[in-house]
């Protein structure tokens, strides 16, 4: 973190003080990045500045991407240099990068020290009719102490949450990606949707995702539609009735088994708030403003894993266990990771499992997987930097150690 160093309570009252060193107190810089409107509005107040700044300054940020005071042509010159003494415009530092033929963009930010403190983004395009889509999957947590059986992150424990500024850091960084040689006045914002379903349980890390989706749909920021962000959950019940009087978003639901039992194995938060307690939930939500697009269905995720969920029966539970819930289905083919217990689903039993649902009614889609040229799921490549941090760590510690020759040059 950029931090400014200011002299305080030096003594200069005694012979002692000139043989001892000054006393510097450090005062880390505000970072604006992660500040939604009215925190910034309020931080302008605390500078003895006019609110209307706030929105000014967000434009600057995630409209021009502009990092630099001195770039905000509008501000005063002589607010611009206060700003630079207390503020700083960061995103979190990218470590690893890869752009895909097809598109698809995946990002490994480094949000603290060793192997463990890395997050994942991944912005996948789509053709529809209406024309192109980029949808950016946004991490909310380092790892996940959820612990779903089929998912990478949920291995990988919980580590902390994401700030508010790591969080709309991953929409700041995918925008940017693609202008960076485009002049200030020519740059537009690329991504077109966001859900919350990279890394970790986006509801257990409720205020920071929430400032960062007011930030998303701030006309001053990234003016996005509230159809278009949308919350993916594996079910904190009670968090859901919360968010559903805080915000307008759309809610997907990673239901993934449709009974108890199976999802208490599968989902193990299913223990705690049970599938009629996550279902009344959903339908608490919708009632809300069934009217308002971003809420007249919920997505139901539904992963696809060989011989464990994939049965005739579990689709007629499924079937059962929607009638009342408007919902739209998709079914995502099991993405494998190394020692993970499950397998893909085959394709023939995707698409039947896909079939019988669709016979009953129900709009059900199946989750296309790209960006295989680079590799597979949210949580997977951080999983391959981290083992590479981790091997380059310990060659470091065992060179410090003695216990390796290197090999003499010449
Ligand atoms: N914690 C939230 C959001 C992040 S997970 C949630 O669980 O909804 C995003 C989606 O990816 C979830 O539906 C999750 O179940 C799914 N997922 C996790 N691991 C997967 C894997 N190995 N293959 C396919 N989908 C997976
Ligand atoms: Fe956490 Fe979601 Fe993975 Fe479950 S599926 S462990 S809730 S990130």
């Amino acid at each position: 973190m950029n931090s400014e160093v200011v002299a305080s309570s030096v003594k200069q009252d005694g012979p002692q003080s000139l043989s001892t060193p000054v006393q510097v107190e450090t005062v880390p810089k505000v970072n604006l990045l992660g500040m939604s409107r009215p925190q910034l509005e309020a931080f302008f107040e605390t500078l003895g500045e006019k609110k209307f700044r706030a929105g000014q300054v967000m434009k600057w940020i995630h409209q021009f991407f502009v990092t630099d005071f001195a770039e905000m042509s509008n501000i005063s010159g002589k607010l611009r240099e206060k700003l630079e003494q207390v503020c700083e415009i960061k995103a979190p530092e990218v470590v690893h990068r890869n752009y895909s033929k097809d598109g698809t963009r995946k990002w490994v930010f480094r949000v603290g020290e060793g192997a463990g403190s890395l997050v994942e983004t991944v912005l996948i395009p789509a053709e529809h009719k209406t024309g192109l889509s980029r949808t950016l999957c946004i991490s909310s947590q380092v790892g996940c102490a959820l612990d779903c059986s089929f998912c990478s992150t949920g291995k990988q424990g919980f580590q902390r949450d994401l700030t508010p500024d790591e969080i709309i850091g991953q929409l700041w960084v995918a925008n940017h990606s693609y202008m960076e040689d485009v002049p200030v006045a020519e740059r537009e914002r690329s991504v077109t949707n966001v859900v919350m379903m990279g890394m970790g349980e986006p509801l257990l890390n409720y205020d920071a995702v929430l400032s960062s989706m007011y930030i998303m749909l701030d006309d001053f920021a990234y003016g996005m539609s509230k159809r278009r962000v949308t919350l993916s959950t594996s079910g904190v019940v009670p968090k859901i009735d919360q968010l559903g009087k805080d915000i307008d978003v759309a809610l997907a639901i990673s239901l993934h088994a449709p009974n108890d039992a199976l999802r208490n194995e599968l989902v193990p938060i299913n223990k705690k708030y049970p599938l009629e307690q996550l279902i009344a939930a959903c339908q608490r939500y919708i009632a809300k403003n069934g009217n308002e697009s971003s809420r007249r269905h919920v997505t139901i995720e539904y992963v696809m894993l060989d011989g464990v969920n994939d049965h005739p029966e579990h689709a007629q539970q499924m079937i059962k266990l929607l009638k009342n819930l408007p919902s739209k289905i998709n079914l995502i083919p099991f993405n494998p990771f190394p020692h993970a217990p499950y397998e893909r689903s085959s394709r023939n039993r995707i698409i039947s499992f896909q079939k019988t649902l669709s016979d009953a009614g129900f709009v059900c889609t199946i989750r296309q997987t790209r960006g295989d040229d680079i590799d597979a799921a949210c949580g997977q490549l951080v999983g391959q930097v981290a083992d590479r941090t981790r091997r380059a760590e310990q060659w470091k510690k065992k060179v410090e150690e003695g216990n390796v020759i290197l090999r003499s040059q010449g």
